[in-house]
């Protein structure tokens, strides 16, 4: 049966306009709006009452809506996107990046040192220098080691990260107040890097096991800071054009973000994932206090199986090629508690983020997710994997075959790819943030930044899914070209795919009617410029909520932070 595509047209747009309520609040017209909807044609206006979208359609389909209160925008021309959502991010960490040391453009030695200096001539002694985002692979390779610092820094101990956090710089200062000597033995699941001559330590401090030796010395910061940081990374995001975040985030942090929402002070979405280790709490937690609401919810958590390909930990099935005495490391190094801990979480209907990089790891943590499934019965459950960064054709299909969700950060796949060579064979790097491949799989892309690892900016995401160039410029015509993008399925990657992940499709994702008023307006058609052109894309407004929550004061729009 074939039925006019003017009829369909003209059932839908009626009932767009029926099920809206009388009035709006506020109405956008003349957009060129995408509503993320599967073979919808571009919407010209957008109604909205209250939380929520009344109308998507033409000007016309607004009209009636209007009262003499109703809140005209128009947005001559402008492209509008569903609110961009990030699967992947350390928020706080971020925040408390925003306000700390950046090394992100350092790129020497020198510069390394330098920005040491010159933070402790601002302090007490005594005080710590904190941060991160330094890369090693800026300058060569070689990794800081204590005494580069520790003439400028004898008072000050400093403790800063390396951009994939899989790392840490301590001076002497940091490692004394640590208790950390050439005797400390290796943490298990962590290293603790040691001079060849003399077994000293380095300074550099490998997984979350050896970097706790540090983190549990560091003078933490108060309740207020946190709110206070927590409220610049929700600005740092809104600018972005980012209206929801998968958060990847401690217990402490889930704590705080219940205070701040429930104090009505939330401008945009956590979907929080706690740290794994408090399963056992968190399920007590939500038999007592539910999952959350549409601001804030708390119905996963974050799992690690392995570390990273930067610091040679993530976990492969071969050894590295720079390092052929290793094949990385199992960071959930009690592989009988981490499976335990899946058991139980998964059967009180705990969401699982669990983050896998090396094809080993992927492979590990799928074959889990089946055990799990199987044993604890018939639900939709939508797994994801953290950066399924490398994967094996055996893993590429099982993700679309077993309906596991890649939560992948395409602004890795530009970074990394300057220097990932090194580490793995060809055959390995063909399955390389294999975002193309993984669907054609079938599998549901989701997309991330991981900040602060990487920059937030989905702008930056979009334009490294499509162009796939490296950001040296070493990889003209973009990094194994065969697994870019189109603009559309990048788009759905940020939004009704991320919904989906979250169990959130009846009211994120897209823009229709009945769903939460989340949007973004940006400077450019991202269909209509060329790919290269896309990372100059402003963002003009971002509404979460109904509600303005950023907007720009330049009429290009705030274009992209690269660091
Ligand atoms: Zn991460």
């Amino acid at each position: 049966m074939s039925v006019p595509k003017k009829l369909i047209l003209t059932i839908s747009v009626f009932f767009m306009v029926s099920c809206a309520r009388n009035r709006a609040d506020t109405v956008y017209i003349n957009g060129s709006i995408w509503t993320g909807v599967e073979s919808a044609s571009r919407a010209q206006a957008i109604a909205v009452t209250g939380e929520y979208l009344v109308a998507v359609g033409s000007n016309e389909n607004v009209e009636h809506l209007k009262d003499s209160n109703t809140k005209i925008v128009d947005l001559q021309g402008r492209f509008v996107v569903p609110g961009l959502m990030d699967a992947h991010t350390h928020f706080m960490d971020g925040g408390f990046q925003l306000v700390r040391l950046n090394f992100r453009e350092v790129d020497s030695p020198e510069d390394f040192v330098y920005k040491i200096d010159s933070a402790a001539q601002k302090l007490e002694p005594g005080q710590w220098i904190l941060g991160g985002n330094w890369d090693h692979e800026k300058w060569g390779g070689e990794l800081p080691h204590h005494s580069w610092v520790d003439n400028v820094s004898k008072e000050y101990p400093v403790f800063v990260h390396r951009v994939d956090m899989h790392m840490a710089f301590a001076n002497s200062k940091a490692m004394q107040l640590a208790g950390i000597t050439g005797d400390t033995p290796d943490p298990l699941g962590g290293v603790i890097d040691r001079d060849h001559m003399n077994g000293n330590p380095t300074g550099i401090l490998r997984e979350a096991e050896a970097k706790e030796l540090v983190q549990r010395v560091v003078t933490p910061p108060t309740e207020e800071e946190r709110k206070r940081v927590l409220q610049k990374a929700m600005d740092y995001a809104l600018m972005c054009g980012i209206t929801q975040v998968h958060d990847m985030c401690s217990w402490e942090d889930l704590l705080t973000y219940r205070k701040v929402e429930a104090a009505g002070e939330f401008r945009m979405r956590i979907y929080a994932a706690p740290w794994w280790t408090n399963w056992k709490k968190q399920i007590d937690y939500i038999a007592e206090y539910g999952t959350g609401n549409r601001w804030l919810q708390w119905p996963a958590l974050k799992g690690m199986m392995d570390g990273s390909l930067g610091s040679r930990t993530a976990w492969m099935h071969d050894p590295y090629k720079d390092d052929p005495n290793t094949r990385g490391v199992i960071v959930a190094s009690d592989t009988v508690l981490f499976k335990t801990m899946m058991q139980e979480a998964d059967a009180a209907g705990i969401r699982f983020a669990i983050h896998a990089i090396g094809t080993r790891a992927n492979e590990w943590i799928l074959d889990q997710y089946r055990a799990v499934a199987k044993m604890n019965g018939g639900r939709e459950r939508r797994f994801k994997v953290e950066h399924a960064q490398h994967l094996r054709n055996s893993e590429i299909v099982r993700f679309g075959r077993e309906g596991v969700i890649p939560s992948v950060q395409p602004f890795h796949a530009i970074d990394d790819s300057r220097w990932a060579y090194k580490r793995v064979e060809e055959d390995v790097l063909g399955g390389t943030y294999a975002f193309k491949s993984l669907l054609n799989s079938n599998a549901k892309v989701v997309f991330g930044s991981d900040w602060t690892v990487a920059p937030m900016s989905p702008i930056l995401g979009i334009y490294a899914a499509v162009t796939r160039e490296t950001i040296d410029g070493s990889q003209p015509g973009g990094w194994h070209p065969n697994e870019k993008m189109t603009v559309d399925e990048a788009l759905l990657a940020y939004t009704a795919s991320v919904a989906y992940a979250g169990f959130q499709e009846d009211v994120l994702g897209t823009l229709e009617v009945g769903k939460l008023a989340d949007f973004v307006v940006l400077s450019h058609d991202l269909f209509k410029i060329e790919p290269e052109e896309i990372k100059n894309t402003g963002v003009l407004r971002t509404v979460v909520g109904g509600k303005t929550r950023f907007l720009s004061a330049d009429s290009g729009g705030k274009k992209p932070i690269w660091y």
